[in-house]
């Protein structure tokens, strides 16, 4: 077990960085970032910055020495950074489950293999494997193997003559076409798995996307028990099957009433911050006791919360004014302290707190309005 004051390595210093930062000093720890951007959210608050890039000889050297134990806050990390660290630290999660979850090839087939749900999907490599009209596989997505997030390096596709002109203006890299379906929703699990194997899921979140960026998210979901139930089993088996150890994101759909594995997160997820305000114990906070070996937090949720992203968008006209949403008492406003504001990044996020699910969802849609 590694105890406070010790020091804990972050990869990346994004808001998710940012968050673990804050939770580990609550619990007394210090922390070194690792984030070649001068005014990353995380590295800002850090007690080290290391101000290079993921793959700096000097700057692993440094983490190495100094950190206890090491996590990351992207899944985007090289492989051999990673591997680097493992040779004489900890690092959670292993460089392996990491390069799953980084490459939706080896993502798919490994949850498929598993023996999960997913959409019916084909691995594109050449223009060759792209299936023809009659395959069932289109209307279909066609996503890129590699470094998508936020929709980004996603075609919508009607037919195979569609495919091939994406797969082109792709630069014909590994991608992935994956069968568009009809969804009833979209629901997420954030869990955390100890080293020697204890689980701990956060309750299922509901979320809705805008133009492929994550929007609203509402815990509890409003989905049956049931399927509540079965899409913490079906993450908890993943996370199993990955031998996995931290925090891990399972995103699902629910298409004609199954749940299908969409894609994994190998860290805290955006659909998890509602556990900053709503949960005994958060994300983050779990994330930090996954690291460190301390046993994993109550997972409780003790107010219905209804969590919606700030993107950058509403920052047209200068700073956004804060005042009506500060005025909400029962409002949780989160800003990342992101310098510069463009359109689809994410700057902040505020959470709506009740004491049933309808009355969040309520205040955080009027809340959203105000803010334009
Ligand atoms: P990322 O979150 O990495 O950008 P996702 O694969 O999660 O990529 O896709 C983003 C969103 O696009 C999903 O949350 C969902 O709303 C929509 N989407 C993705 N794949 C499908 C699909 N096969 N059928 C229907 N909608 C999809
Ligand atoms: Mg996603």
């Amino acid at each position: 077990m590694i105890l406070p004051p010790a020091m804990l390595g972050m990869l990346g210093g994004g808001q998710l960085g940012r968050y673990f930062v804050i939770a580990a000093h609550e619990l007394g720890y210090k922390v070194t970032v690792l984030d070649p951007d001068a005014n990353s959210p995380a590295g800002r608050i850090a007690d080290v910055h290391l101000c290079s890039a993921y793959d700096d000889a000097a700057a692993l050297a440094s983490m190495a020495e100094t950190c206890a134990a090491i996590t990351t806050e992207f899944e985007n990390v090289p492989a051999a950074t990673l591997d680097f660290l493992a040779q004489t630290r900890t690092v959670r999660p292993s460089a392996s489950a990491v390069a799953i979850a980084q490459h939706r090839v080896l993502e798919k087939q490994f949850v498929r293999d598993a023996g999960l749900p997913v959409a019916p999907f084909a691995v594109i490599n050449t223009a060759q494997d792209l299936p023809a009209d009659d395959s069932g596989l289109y209307p279909a997505i066609l996503k890129v193997a590699r470094f998508g997030y936020d929709g980004k390096g996603q075609a919508r596709v009607a037919d195979a003559a569609a495919a091939a002109a994406a797969f082109e203006q792709f630069g014909m890299q590994t991608c992935v076409l994956e069968n568009m379906l009809s969804l009833d929703a979209e629901v997420s699990v954030v869990l955390a798995r100890d080293a020697d194997g204890h689980i701990v899921t956060f309750p299922v979140v509901e979320n809705s996307h805008l133009n492929g960026i994550l929007d609203v998210s509402i815990a509890p979901a409003r989905i049956s028990d049931v399927l509540k139930a079965k899409a913490q089993a079906l993450a908890t088996q993943l996370a199993q099957k990955l031998a996995y150890e931290g925090v891990l994101a399972v995103e699902f759909f629910i298409s004609e009433g199954k749940l299908l594995v969409n894609e994994m997160a190998p860290r805290p997820h955006n659909s998890g911050h509602y556990t900053i305000d709503a949960c005994v114990t958060n994300q983050f906070e779990q994330q930090v006791r996954a690291l460190t070996g301390l046993p994993l937090g109550d997972a409780r949720q003790h107010s219905a919360a209804v969590m919606v992203n700030i993107l950058g968008d509403i920052w047209q006209d200068g700073e956004p004014a804060w005042s009506k949403a500060t005025a909400h008492t029962a409002l949780k406003l989160h800003l990342y302290g992101k310098h510069e504001a463009r359109p689809g990044r994410k700057m902040g996020h505020f959470t709506t707190l009740a004491a049933d699910r309808d009355s969040a969802h309520n205040q955080a849609l009027i809340a959203r309005s105000e803010l334009g």
